[in-house]
C-alpha cells in the first residue's frame, strides 16, 4: 500500500526546497521577535547581533539560546510577541521550582500545531474514517486538546475521554470502536493489562490498529510490550508545551526516528556542557527555534532533551530530519556514584527480561556518603511469588543484567504482580530520596 500524507508537498518536500522555506521563514521570524519581544531584543542587542545580520538558515548558530529559566523570568506573559487580543490560548506546564511556564497561542498557531498533529495521525494509520481515542489529560498539559483539534483536522472523530477513569474508557473503547489510541505510553500498558483482567479479548471486543504515546520518554522494549499486550502498531510523538504539544515529531510505520515537522520547528543538537552546535547522528541536547509561531515565537530553545538528530532517508518518503529517540532529559539523568544513569537504560533491561512485567519504580538514596539504588518490579503473574528458589535466581540473575547495562550495581526487589503504583497520567517512575534529605 502506497504511503499516505497529511501534507505531501510539504512532508516530501526535497531538502533545498525546505531549506529554502526554512532560510526565508527564520530572517523573518528574527525580524519579528526583535520587534516585538523584549527580552530577545535585549539578548541581541547585548552581543551586538541585529536581524539583518541573519540572512539564512545557516546563520542560526549566531543567535542566543532561550532557557527555561528566561520563561520563568518573564512569567506570565513578557516572552509573548503578540497583545492579548491576539491570543487565543494559554498553555503551561509545571516546573519543579513551582512557577509554571506558560505559552500562548494565536488561532494561526493552533491550527499549525493541529496541522502538525494531523500529520502524525496519519503516520499511525488514521484517516478521515477514524475514531481516535484521546486518554491524555485536557488541560493546561497540551496533550488532550493538541490530539483533539489534530483528530478534528484530519476529520476524524475525536473522543475527548481525557485521562482518568478506566472502566469508562474500557466501555466507550468497546462501544465506540475507535482504531486510534493516544495516551501515555505507561497507561497503554496499564490499559492492556485491565482489560486483560476484565476477560476482554483485544483484538475482537477492540477495535484498535494504532496509537500515539509520548509525554513520557519510552523504550523500543516498551514499544513491543504495547503492540503486543494491544495488537496495535504503536507510534512515538513528540512534543513540549513551551514549543507546542504532541506533533513536533512523530515516527512513521518504518521506524528510522521520529520526523520533525521542519518547516515549522527547527531542531538543532548541541553538546550541553560546551554548547558547541553537533553535527547529525551524534547524541546532545535538542534545541528548537519555531519558525513560524506568533505567540511566542522561541529563539534557539534549549529544551534538556537528550537525542540525536539524522538526514538518512526513510522508505515513507518523507524527507523531514529525524529525531532519534529521547533517551531521557537531561534533567531526569540519574549521577550514581558519578556514573550517568538514564532511567530509560533500566527500563530497557527490564523489559528484555522474561518473568517481571512492564511496572517498575526506582528508589534512589544516599546511605553511608554511597549511592544506593532500588529497582522495584513486579514479577509476572506465572511465576509464583513463593517459590523462593526461583525468585532468588532471578534477582541475581537481573542485578547482573543491570549492573552490566548501567554500570552500577543495583539492588533488586521483585514484588507481586499489581503492587506498583499506576498512573493515569505521566508515570512517575523515579524517586531520589537524596534530594529530599
Ligand atoms: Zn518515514
Amino acid at each position: 500500500m502506497p504511503t499516505k500524507y497529511f501534507n505531501k508537498e510539504i512532508e516530501t518536500m526535497s531538502r533545498p526546497e525546505k531549506e529554502a522555506l526554512q532560510s526565508e521563514r527564520l530572517v523573518k521570524i528574527v525580524k519579528y521577535v526583535y520587534d516585538n519581544v523584549k527580552p530577545y531584543r535585549e539578548k541581541m542587542d547585548a552581543i551586538k547581533l541585529k536581524p539583518s545580520d541573519i540572512k539564512g538558515i545557516g546563520d542560526i548558530y549566531k543567535l542566543p539560546y532561550t532557557v527555561k529559566k528566561d520563561l520563568r523570568d518573564n512569567y506570565p506573559f513578557g516572552m509573548m510577541a503578540v497583545k492579548k487580543k491576539d491570543l487565543v490560548r494559554l498553555h503551561a506546564s509545571s516546573a519543579t521550582t513551582g512557577k509554571l511556564t506558560v505559552a500562548g497561542y494565536t488561532q494561526k498557531d493552533l491550527d499549525v500545531w493541529a496541522e502538525c498533529g494531523a500529520r502524525s495521525l496519519v503516520m499511525a494509520g488514521a484517516s478521515e474514517e477514524s475514531i481516535v481515542h484521546i486518554a491524555y489529560g485536557y488541560g493546561l498539559f497540551t496533550g488532550g486538546l493538541g490530539m483533539h483539534y489534530a483528530a478534528e483536522k484530519l476529520g476524524a472523530v475525536s473522543v475527548p475521554v481525557s485521562s482518568g477513569n478506566t472502566a469508562r474508557q474500557i466501555q466507550l473503547l468497546q462501544d465506540f470502536g475507535a482504531d486510534i489510541l493516544c495516551c501515555t505510553p505507561s497507561y497503554a500498558i496499564y490499559l492492556a493489562e485491565q482489560m486483560q483482567l476484565q476477560g476482554i479479548e483485544i483484538g475482537k471486543d477492540i477495535k484498535l490498529k494504532g496509537g500515539l504515546f509520548g509525554a513520557e520518554a519510552w523504550t523500543e522494549e516498551m514499544r513491543n510490550e504495547i503492540e503486543s499486550r494491544l495488537h496495535i502498531k504503536a507510534r512515538d510523538i513528540y512534543g513540549l508545551s513551551e514549543i507546542a504539544g504532541p506533533g513536533v515529531a512523530c515516527d512513521c510505520e518504518f521506524k528510522t526516528g521520529l520526523h520533525f515537522q521542519d518547516d515549522h520547528f527547527y531542531p538543532e543538537i548541541i553538546d550541553p556542557d560546551t554548547l558547541e552546535p553537533l553535527g547529525y547522528d551524534t547524541e546532545g541536547e535538542v534545541v528548537i527555534t519555531t519558525l513560524t509561531k506568533e505567540g511566542m515565537p522561541l529563539i534557539r530553545y534549549r529544551t534538556r532533551d537528550i537525542a540525536s538528530l539524522s538526514l538518512s532517508p526513510c522508505p515513507c518518503g518523507r524527507t523531514s530530519v529525524k529525531l532519534n529517540k529521547v533517551t531521557g532529559r537531561s534533567d531526569d539523568m540519574l549521577i550514581i556514584r558519578g556514573v550517568n544513569v538514564f532511567p530509560s537504560q533500566i527500563e530497557s533491561t527490564l523489559l528484555g527480561f522474561e518473568g517481571v512485567e512492564p511496572h517498575y519504580h526506582i528508589n534512589v538514596d544516599r546511605v553511608n556518603n554511597l549511592d544506593t539504588i532500588e529497582i522495584v518490579v513486579e514479577i509476572s503473574p506465572s511465576v509464583s511469588i513463593d517459590e523462593v528458589k526461583t525468585l532468588e535466581s532471578m534477582k541475581r540473575r537481573l542485578a547482573d543484567k543491570i549492573a552490566s547495562a548501567i554500570s552500577v550495581s543495583a539492588k533488586i526487589t521483585l514484588v507481586a504482580p499489581g503492587s506498583v503504583e499506576r498512573s493515569e497520567h505521566k508515570a512517575k517512575r523515579v524517586t531520589d530520596f537524596r534530594k529530599l534529605k
